[in-house]
């Protein structure tokens, strides 16, 4: 079985051609015809595959690139038109993988999606890597990159900012960070949280990334 793709496109026509190149690949195809609906379809298949327009009703493509992004690793192609301009930049900042511009044949379009497989699935460290904003940060090597520039963290100012990458948008309380990244041992009470988020914000060079949630603690901001 090669898996499930999840089809964003809004047009029957090119839909519907996608949706025969790839089931005749073996392919299953979930076709929905908004982001928000693709974002719905999302959670509820095992997805191993996004092919997503870029103009759509609602949400662009985009848009939709950065929400999937937010929560999942899941490789994404994405299908522009021959008179949009496909901003290649843009595209790899809301983390898509490659595209395509229609029009398209079936035999390039399914190439390219096993391409993108055979890229992304050799690298089970990939979901060891977390962004958050312009900071990147991986747990296999423990590097920290900041809009190109490499951060120098302690311990444990890497495993909270990990922690706050991996939760982003959570409000989470200073007693659940104590708990998650030190576990039994509490230097210093929730203080300690507070030092390290300092810290954090000073060597990041991004105070904004991390909020001070009054009287609940703190929350990751991830864009
Ligand atoms: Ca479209």
């Amino acid at each position: 079985m090669a898996g499930t793709v999840l089809l964003v496109e809004d047009e029957p026509s090119v839909g519907e051609l996608i949706r025969g190149y790839l089931t005749k690949d073996g392919y299953q195809v979930v076709w929905v015809r908004s982001g928000e609906e693709g974002l719905v379809e999302l959670d509820r298949h095992q997805i191993r595959m996004v092919v997503l327009d870029i103009g759509l009703p609602g949400m662009d493509g985009f848009e939709v690139c950065r929400s999937i992004r937010m929560r999942s690793q899941v490789p994404i192609l994405m299908l522009t038109a021959r008179d949009e301009e496909f901003d290649r930049v843009v595209g790899l900042e809301v983390g898509a993988d490659d595209y395509v511009t229609k029009p398209f044949s079936g035999r390039e379009l399914v190439a390219r999606i096993k391409a993108i497989l055979r890229r992304t699935e050799q690298q089970p460290a990939k979901r060891e890597s977390y962004e958050l904003g312009d900071v990147a940060l991986n747990r296999e090597t423990h590097e920290v990159v900041v809009d190109g520039r490499e951060v120098d963290l302690t311990a444990k100012e890497f495993e909270l900012l990990a922690y706050f990458a991996a939760n982003p948008g959570a409000v989470l309380s200073r007693d659940v960070l104590l708990d998650r990244v030190w576990g039994l041992e509490y230097p210093g009470g929730t203080r300690t949280v507070d030092v390290h988020v300092a810290q954090l914000r000073r060597k990041l060079g991004r105070p904004e990334l991390i909020r001070t949630l009054r009287g609940s603690g703190y929350k990751a901001i991830a864009r």
